[in-house]
């Protein structure tokens, strides 16, 4: 945490400067403006074709995301992994990014909980509902070209990398915005038994088993300080409801089939919610075999640590 990074050029890596008038930013070698409009500041080219997920998403979650237990739970995951793992980060000046924090859903939670993180995604809608609501910044970004080196202390990548082919290349270049000893802290889904019609309507490429994720983290050249299994002691009861849902299903319209997914059934909404977070207080203790979601917080730095 010694130097402030750079803001380099996703098209030629050249330094960028800022342009004093209107905040935007541009590239002394190859004359390429990155226009920052309404807070929001782009290095994605409009024109560019953009994959992995759905805008009418943004939108149609964001109610979801404030109440169905599986997000807020993540929500409070997310919070108590900041807290704990990221403990001396945080008590200092710190900077940390969210990539891929489409409506803003964890930004929010975690300003609520007074910890600041700015966000990154590939699609400008999911921005601007953000924008609406906070000051923070915010950068419309490829996640697989990355403008920070050795910028941020702490990087979240949750639910993400699960949506793009090339999934190293994104830990790689999360890796370079990163400044030594930062901190990743990822979520992805898990199990690939569970991989269906949920996860090809959802633009997943994948889910990850345990060893996967490990490989490929430290292929990047990360160094895992905790990897746990989420969504355990509900798993059964998930897996029920995937096989069931699979093929009651058949005749669903795709819409249909997904407000089935994530509908909210209000006492069983708040039976899991309260299960999950008996998971977060046992998650520091132990580590869960099995779960539907994988988390990993890991370190950039050389030595591979111990994994707890
Ligand atoms: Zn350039």
């Amino acid at each position: 945490m010694t130097s402030d990074g750079e803001i380099i050029c996703p098209n030629c890596k050249y330094k960028l400067l800022l342009e004093t008038k209107g905040n935007d930013y541009f590239c002394p070698r190859c004359n390429k403006i990155y226009p920052h409009r309404n807070g929001i500041i782009s290095f994605v080219d409009e024109n560019e074709e953009k994959v992995g997920y759905k805008n009418s998403y943004f939108f149609e979650l964001r109610e979801v995301e404030d109440k169905h237990f599986w997000f807020k739970a993540r929500k409070k995951l997310i919070l108590y992994c900041v807290k704990k793992y990221c403990q001396r980060i945080i008590n200092s000046k710190h900077k940390m990014l969210e990539i891929g924090c489409g409506n803003g859903s964890v930004l929010q939670y975690l300003k609520e909980n007074g910890i600041d993180c700015q966000g990154g995604d590939l699609f400008i809608e999911g921005l601007k509902i953000y924008r609406e609501m906070a000051e923070v910044p915010l950068y419309q970004v490829d996640a697989l070209n990355l403008p920070f080196r050795e910028y941020f202390d702490i990087i979240g990548l949750f639910d993400v990398i699960e949506h793009i082919d090339e999934d190293r290349k994104v830990l790689k270049e999360a890796y370079k915005a990163l400044k030594s000893n930062g901190k990743i802290l990822i979520t992805v889904p898990t199990y690939k038994k569970l991989w269906g019609r949920y996860d090809k309507l959802s633009f997943h490429k994948r889910r990850y088993s345990k060893t996967e994720l490990i490989i490929k983290l430290r292929n990047a050249g990360f160094a895992i300080e905790k990897i746990s299994y989420f969504v355990s002691l509900i798993f059964p009861v998930l897996l029920l409801f995937r096989y069931f849902h699979n093929i009651k299903g058949k005749n669903q319209s795709d819409e249909e089939f997904l407000k089935k997914e994530i509908q909210i059934m209000p006492l069983l909404n708040r039976v899991f919610l309260w299960i999950l977070e008996i998971e977060i207080k046992l998650i520091n203790l132990l580590h869960f075999p099995f779960g539907s979601s994988l988390l990993a917080i890991a370190r950039k730095g050389k030595s591979e640590s111990r994994i707890l």
